[in-house]
């Protein structure tokens, strides 16, 4: 999904629907308004493990072992189906590739396409789904978090999302998107949204990140649940709202 007219990016991404998104064409514009204000007093911290951008776009990375899929078919069905659930919601269709996240578990999006007609590639590593669907407290929704997380990056890099936002805005914004789209799925009641999101953001590995570029925990599962609350909203309204509630409260 596209939020404004950019020449540069409507070369290469099909899955605009600028028709609707008529009303919000001047909101990046607002977006770095309120995001250099906040920079303005914030330092910047290091770059997350769990988004890797402008600073890779050289190619500069490897990885092990990555291929389209975990060894186990059963499994690689859910992943894709549920890939193909989040380029319906979010209306943008990134590569998805899974590697051997042999160092910790981990998830990360980057800008760069590996296939054509693509927007940016998800990584997701095989440790990571394994564990997150391990443990009855996370299971399949956890795994949806998570790659509605990184789903969510693909969304900030296609929109312009600022090189200098303090990596904790845009990893919380993230979080939320991602609870917009649990809700959307329907996954989990709204009860169970915060006892859901604890165990995910203590996940071993995954979130074995600082309360500088990610937020605390207790930020991230507001965030989540305040994505989850609004999931019937559309995508372009909860994005923008999502922005300045995370730039506001958390
Ligand atoms: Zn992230």
């Amino acid at each position: 999904m596209r939020f404004a007219s950019s020449n540069e990016l409507d070369a290469r991404n099909e899955h605009c629907d600028d028709a609707r998104l008529g009303s919000l064409s001047h909101w990046p514009l607002r977006l770095t308004f309120l995001l250099l204000a906040l920079i303005s007093t914030s330092s910047l911290p290091a770059a997350a493990n769990c988004l890797l951008d402008g600073c890779v776009r050289g190619g500069s990375f490897e990885l092990a072992s990555v291929s389209r899929t975990t060894g186990d078919s059963e499994l690689d069905a859910r992943i894709w189906t549920e890939a193909s659930g989040l380029i319906r919601a979010f209306e943008i269709q990134p590569s998805m590739l899974l590697y051997d996240d042999l160092e910790a578990p981990n998830a990360f999006a980057s800008v760069q396409s590996t296939a054509a007609g693509h927007f940016g590639t998800v990584y997701f590593g095989r440790r990571l789904i394994s564990g997150l669907l391990s443990t009855e407290a996370m299971g399949e929704a956890a795994l949806v978090v998570v790659m509605a997380h990184e789903w969510s990056h693909i969304l900030q890099l296609a929109n312009g999302f600022p090189d200098q936002a303090p990596s904790r805005v845009r990893e919380l914004h993230a979080d939320l998107l991602a609870g917009w789209y649990l809700g959307r799925r329907n996954l989990a009641p709204p009860g169970n949204v915060s006892s859901l999101a604890v165990p995910i953001y203590q996940h071993n590995g995954y979130h074995d990140l600082s309360v500088l570029s990610h937020g605390s925990v207790d930020s991230r599962t507001m965030a989540l649940l305040f994505g989850y609350q609004r999931a019937e909203m559309p995508l372009g309204a909860v994005y923008q709202m999502g922005l300045e509630f995370v730039l506001t409260y958390l």
